[in-house]
């Protein structure tokens, strides 16, 4: 049974995570021509395309981390804890679950 008190947030998330597979798609098609610029340039500039493909590499890292938890999220959405601190059991403030759905603690319990 769905928690009806969440469930714009599954809108919400499913929304983040298209958003997110469509970067990802894109960023697909800048490591390809990064590649391709690297036969044509000589070695200075191509360390430049290799730190910059490091740095969109480590980019792409973030959103691929982003998005399993996004989906973690989705699923614990069904669950009856969803929304309750992992650690002390409080329930977490909805506002906060609003700005970040994976969010797991209470405000208190982040600070720790
Ligand atoms: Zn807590």
């Amino acid at each position: 049974m769905e928690n009806s008190k969440y469930i714009d947030l599954k809108e919400m998330i499913l929304k983040e995570l298209s958003v997110l597979e469509d970067s990802l798609d894109g960023s697909k098609d800048t490591s390809k021509i990064v590649e391709l610029d690297q036969q044509l340039i000589g070695r200075l500039s191509r360390m430049d395309s290799i730190r910059d493909k490091e740095m969109t590499k480590a980019n792409i890292g973030r959103r691929i981390q982003k998005k399993s938890q996004l989906i973690e999220a989705l699923a614990r959405l069904k669950e009856a804890d969803f929304g309750f601190c992992i650690d002390c059991g409080e329930e977490i403030d909805i506002r906060r679950i609003r700005i970040n759905p994976i969010v797991r603690k209470c405000f208190s319990c982040m600070q720790d």
